[in-house]
């Protein structure tokens, strides 16, 4: 499938925010409550008849917020979806979209490469809720058709599996769900601007925004991108799975990213092309490195069919040391003695943040299940920043794979 969409473009396309006095910022509305003209205006807000979607009526803010709505708005032009709600952290984003698709009794196929807490949250506490969910190899789009029974209401991926860096087949894994009547869940935290799933046929993108969409590392947030319809059941008054559960995002908060919305394609830009370079230099010097990237890299070709262009592969490469103890030793010189970065969890940072995920982010998933996903206990997950020269970062990282005993 061919993409001809442009992110950038079309945030830009959208009707500009002015703040209130005609600021060049929007402003920031804090009050949690709002007033309304008439008392008759007050049953239908509650019936759903006047939303911010059809005439701006505000009600209270765990509703609907006129800032928090900027930053929707902005998501959902970049992502290409009809709408989008914004909450308060990724893994509420997540939660809220399956738990508005399923009930109890509902089964839901996801990739077994993905995010920890993501993973913990399907394998240990949505079946205490009754909804059960099967774990496929993300790369075996096949294993989804086949793990689909008529209690299947979703299919879950991330566009690059968390920290294996695995591809999915996004359009196939669109039709294998739309033959079936039942949607596809996206989690595009790691490629935002770079891969739109809901252009190759996703029905749900969620975010965590803290990661790269953010970018300074400083805040908790996250994003449900979808069409109109399921943005109002999910805020529904009387039934909605955010409105009633409630991970609000605070105006502050929107307004934060929203003010790094227009610069997220330039540092995107610059994540790739350092992530690019630092990753050919590994596979030149022997080292073991995933990076989608990289030609030799067997997902390469499904993810350049599936990216929009000009916005690189994506700040995200795995380094593979092969033990726990190799991966200490590494990211120890890494931060310590060659100042290439910093060992902390998360991604997305214009510094570069390195975790060794079986012992961190992914510690969650049993030793079985991380060999199964084909996560070795010696993976280093880099997120690549941009900070400082490249070719003096590039030399940093040379440096400690030598000193580790790398190459
Ligand atoms: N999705 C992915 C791919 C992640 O890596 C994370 C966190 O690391 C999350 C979701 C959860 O996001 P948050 O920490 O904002 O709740």
């Amino acid at each position: 499938m061919s993409v001809k969409f442009d992110p950038e473009r079309a945030l830009v396309g959208i009707r500009r925010e002015f703040g209130e006095h005609g600021g060049v910022c929007p402003s920031i509305e804090r009050s949690s409550t709002f007033t309304v003209l008439e008392p008759g205006i007050m049953p239908e807000i509650f019936e759903g008849l006047r939303g911010p979607e059809n005439g701006g009526c505000f009600l209270y803010s765990r509703h609907f917020n006129p800032t928090v709505d900027v930053l929707a708005r902005s998501l959902a032009a970049m992502e290409g979806t009809e709408y989008a709600v914004c909450t308060a952290s990724g893994i509420s984003a997540i939660a809220c979209s399956i738990l508005q698709l399923c009930k109890n009794g509902d089964h839901v196929v996801s990739s077994n490469t993905v995010y920890g807490g993501s993973h913990a949250l399907f394998a240990e506490t949505f079946p205490e809720f009754g909804i059960d969910v099967t774990f496929v190899d993300p790369v075996d789009t096949a294993a989804f058709e086949k793990a689909i029974t008529p209690k299947t209401k979703a299919l879950y991926v991330e566009v690059v599996g968390n920290p294996t860096l695995k591809v999915a087949d996004i359009p196939a894994l669109a039709k294998i769900a739309h033959d079936r009547g039942i949607v596809l869940v996206v989690d595009n935290t790691f490629t935002p601007m770079v891969i739109s799933p809901a252009k190759l046929g996703a029905d749900i993108v969620v975010y965590s925004l803290t990661k790269f969409v953010n970018g300074a590392s400083d805040m908790i947030a996250g994003a449900i991108c979808a069409s109109k319809d399921f943005v109002l059941q999910l805020m529904d008054l009387h039934k909605g799975r955010v409105m009633l559960l409630g991970p609000t995002m605070d105006s502050r908060t929107a307004f934060d990213l929203q003010q790094r919305m227009p610069h997220l394609g330039l540092r995107m830009r610059e994540h790739g092309t350092r992530a690019m370079a630092i990753a050919k230099r590994l596979e030149e010097l022997g080292a073991s490195v995933v990076y989608p990237g990289l030609p030799s890299n067997p997902q390469h070709e499904l993810f350049k069919s599936m990216a929009n262009e000009g916005y690189g592969y994506g700040g995200m490469l795995a380094l593979d040391c092969k033990t726990a103890e190799m991966a200490d030793k590494t990211m120890a010189i890494l931060q310590n003695e060659e100042n290439f970065g910093f060992i902390a969890v998360s991604l997305g940072y214009f510094d570069t943040l390195i975790s060794c995920s079986g012992s961190s982010t992914s510690s969650e998933i049993p030793a079985e299940d991380q060999a199964i996903m084909g996560l070795s206990p010696g993976l280093l997950r880099i997120s690549i920043g941009y900070t400082g020269l490249l070719e003096d970062r590039i030399a940093q990282i040379e440096r400690a794979v030598r000193k580790a005993g790398l190459v």
